[in-house]
This record gives structure tokens, sequence and C-alpha cells, in this order.
């Protein structure tokens, strides 16, 4: 894949980059080693004042690197502001708290002394996704960085400017050559990496595709993996729901990012009592949402992420339209230049359809009526995807029955699936495994090893 920025409100290419050698890469690896002896012997006080200073740096460059964010993959320039200050965030997140979950756990063994001592193990490599192209890496570099580990970040393709930016802000907060790498190389080379023994771990934001071939290289080396992979959330609204409650929030879980979000609502299941209205509204609230420039703070659509990504959205739909499915409002490409999608509502989603399988990344909302509250958790269920989900309703004990009863990481009652620094992040099926954020977050890539005492005792 081409390494390159390319503008998806024009489609036109804005700036190439050469991708690594392997000697480049060979000797990145060599670099981010080396580093490792040093960095592993830091005191806390050290990495969390980096850390503090990278969000320092971020903060004080986000109108720059928000302006990134928007030519890189189209996100509206607002939204690239609220990514940036995220990001800031979750970095002191860490540098505030790794070292307390780090902490030794003491054990209370039959005699003498016992403990866990949280050591880091190495050189990691983070693949990321454009989605997020600052928060995503935050979420992987901060608390690896405060463990003691160091890193390398494979970014996405067309998110290159993005990558080196985040780069150049580590450098420029002080951080030892190598403590945080990243790397131009294209996902269908970086499989060729991950059996190097100098890489420790491996952790992928992305695809299932992408998620499956490199959870193969990792288990064929013999390493640890963590997959952040997509998901299919459903948005549950129950009869006693506040409906205009529950339509203000749905679209706001369905169009932020354009519909980008892997924990996005993407299947409104609506109990029949109240789908007609729930339908009704949430339709007005998405017909005339203003396209345009996604820079203009007066648009509330902008492009898609690439061409590729609209044509392959646009696709889906069409093919679930070719297998019966409704479309009550939009359907097409909008008809100017750009990776544009109109605001599209699909109803009539039957198993076997695309809609009802597939993950539609982008501003695209199937709806399913259903008869009542545990035909829409049998729905829910049925989806390969298991990250996040979403219940509307008035009572805080029914909605955690159902909440218990959904097969994703994460239910948010009353709420989209939303993330900040203190929650876990994570899904399960085959939105992938393993945990980003909050206190779990840093249990991923640290060896937990026990260290036992005993006095001298005869051992005859
Ligand atoms: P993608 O194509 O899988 O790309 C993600 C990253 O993987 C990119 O850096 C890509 O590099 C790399 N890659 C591609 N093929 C690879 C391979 N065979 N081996 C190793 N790496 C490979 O995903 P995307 O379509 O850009 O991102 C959107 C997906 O990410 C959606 O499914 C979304 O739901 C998911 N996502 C999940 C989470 C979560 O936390 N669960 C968060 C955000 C996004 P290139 O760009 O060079 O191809």
């Amino acid at each position: 894949m081409l390494i390159a920025t390319i503008n998806p409100f024009d489609n036109k290419v804005v700036k190439t980059f050469e991708e690594m050698t392997p000697e480049a890469v060979d000797a990145a690896i060599t670099q981010a080693e080396d580093t490792f002896k040093t960095w592993r012997t830091q005191p806390f006080s050290r990495r969390s004042e980096l850390l503090h200073r990278v969000a320092e740096l971020m903060r004080e460059g986000s109108d720059k690197l928000s302006k990134l964010i928007t030519l890189e993959m189209g996100k509206l320039y607002a939204q690239s502001l609220g990514e940036i200050a995220l990001s800031a965030d979750i970095i002191d997140y860490y540098a505030t708290n790794a070292e307390q979950f780090l902490a030794d756990e003491h054990l209370k063994p039959e005699f003498g002394e016992a403990y866990i001592k949280k050591s880091p193990i190495g050189v990691l490599l983070g693949v990321e996704p454009w989605n997020f192209p600052f928060y995503q890496v935050a979420r992987f570099a901060a608390p690896n960085i405060m463990i003691g580990n160091v890193v390398l970040v494979k970014h996405a393709s067309n998110v290159p400017q993005c990558a080196q930016a985040i780069e150049d802000i580590f450098i420029a907060a002080g951080a030892p050559k190598g403590l945080y790498t990243n790397l131009f190389i294209s996902g269908s080379n970086v499989s060729n990496y991950i059996a190097d023994e100098r890489i420790k771990g491996v952790s992928l934001t992305g695809s299932e595709l992408a998620g499956a071939s490199l959870a193969a290289a990792a288990g064929k080396a013999l390493k640890k993996s963590v997959l952040e992979l997509g998901g299919s959330d459903a948005f549950i609204v129950l009869e006693d729901a506040d409906i205009d409650q529950a339509v203000a929030w749905g679209v706001i879980g369905r169009m932020n990012n354009t519909g980008q979000c892997c924990v996005a609502a993407k299947r409104f299941i609506v109990v029949e009592a109240v789908a007609d209205e729930f339908l009704t509204k949430f339709k007005a609230k998405l017909t005339g949402l203003k396209v345009g420039d996604p820079m203009d703070s007066t648009t509330e659509l902008g492009p898609l992420s690439s061409e590729g990504a609209a044509v392959q959205l646009a696709d889906q739909v069409q093919r679930s339209v070719d297998a019966g499915a409704k479309v009550i409002l939009g359907g097409k490409r909008v008809d100017r230049p750009g990776a544009f999608m109109e605001a599209t509502i699909l109803t009539d989603i039957e198993p076997g359809m695309a809609a009802y399988h597939e993950e539609l990344f982008g501003p695209v909302a199937s709806f399913y009526r259903v008869k009542d509250e545990a035909h829409a958790i049998r729905l829910a269920n049925d989806s390969p995807f298991g990250l996040g989900g979403t219940v509307f309703t008035a009572n805080k004990e029914r909605g955690e029955n159902v909440a218990a009863m959904i097969d994703t990481g994460m239910v948010f009652i009353n709420h989209p699936t939303w993330t900040q620094s203190d929650l876990p992040f994570g899904g399960t099926k085959r939105s992938g495994y393993g945990r980003e954020l909050s206190a779990l977050g840093v249990e991923e890539f640290v060896n937990k090893k026990l260290i036992r005492f005993s006095e001298y005792a005869d051992p005859f």
C-alpha cells in the first residue's frame, strides 16, 4: 500500500513517503533494543516526567496536529481537536497512575514471603489504524512506556504525517532515541518482522483480516499478541426508554467520526412499541446534514477516510439492497468529488445480507424492529463481533440485566459506547482479545514475576 497523505476531501495526493528498507527496520529494532536496556532501569519519576511533557506538547500543538488528522483522514476539525485532548489525557493518566498499577502485589504463602513483581518485557510492535491516529497510539504507547517497555509503531499508510508527528513529539519531549520509533512499512510487510527475536510482543488495532494475519505470525513465533478489531455494536431501545434521548445519542453514536468508530452504534434494534417513533425521529435528524469540507466548522458530514473506504461501504449497501434490504434514507455516494457517502438508513435486513453480518464502517445505520427485549438480545448476539453495545431503558436494573446477556466486551446503559482513560476497552468473539486503557491496559505486556523468599529451614 502506498504510504501517502491523500486528502479524502478531494482525493488529491498531498505527499508521499518511501517505505523503509529491511536494513533500516533492522537498525531501528537494534536501536530500540539498546534503549530498552537503559529505559527499563529508569525510575517511574523519569518515565512519568517524559510522558507529561509529551501530553503538554500535544496540547500546545493541538491546532496543527488536528489539522493533520483532518487533512489525512477527513475527520471534522472540531472532532480532531477532541481527539488530541483525549490522547493527551490518556498519556497524563498513565504518567500519573502507572506506578501504582504496577506496584508489587504481596501474597500470603504458607511460610516466608512472596510477591508478584511486574517487569517490562522489551521491544513491542504496535500496528495502528487511521480512524483515531493519535488516540489509538496513545492507548498502546503510554502504558507500555511507563512499564519500561519500548515501542515500534507501524501506523496506517494513509496517516504518515500524523505518524511522524507523534515520533517528533516524543523526541522534542526528550525521549531517548529508540524509545518511540515510527516505522514506515506497509501492512502487507508487517508479518515479515514479527519473528524477529528482539520483538517480544505485538499489538494490532484494525480489521479482522490484519488481526488474523498478525496473530498467526505471532503465534508461530510464540509471542503474545493483543488484538483490538472491528465491531458491529447493537444499540437497543426498549419500550420504556426516553425516545428523544435515545434518538439524540443514537445519532451521535452512529455519526461520530463519520461513522468510522469501532464502537459506533451500527445496528439499531428497537422494540416494536416504539419503533415507528424512533425511526421517524432518527431519520429526521439524519436528513439534510450539511455535507462539506471537514475543516469548515459548519460541516456536519465530512468525507470518509479514503476513496477506497467509500467504494467499499457503497458496495456493502448495494449488495444488501440487491439481497432485499430497503433504503429509507441516502444509500448512495454523494454527487461531488471526494470520499463522501450519504447518511443512510437500511431496514428489512435479514440474515445472509452484507449489512447483517459485516461491519459497516461509515454513516450507514442498520435498523431492526423486534418484538420484545428477549428478541432484541437474541439479535444483538447474532453477530460475529463482540465489541461494545448500548441499551436504552428507564429502568437501571433492567438495563443491567440486558447488559449481562449481551456477549460483548463493553455495554453502556443510556449512552453510546465510548472511551475514557480509566475505563477498560476491548472485545470478545471476532472483535479480538486483550484490553487497553484503565489499570488493565498496563497488564498486557508485563512479566508478572513471582518472587518467593524463605528463611533457611531444615530440608530433612
Ligand atoms: P486495517 O486495514 O486492518 O489497518 C489497520 C492497520 O493494520 C494498518 O496499520 C494497516 O497497515 C495494518 N495492516 C493491514 N494489513 C495487515 C497485515 N496483513 N498484517 C499486519 N498489519 C496489517 O484496518 P482499517 O480498515 O484501516 O481500520 C479500521 C478497522 O479497525 C475497523 O474494523 C475498526 O472497527 C477497527 N478498529 C478497532 C478498534 C478497537 O479498539 N477494537 C479501534 C479502532 C479501529 P496499512 O495501512 O499499511 O495497510
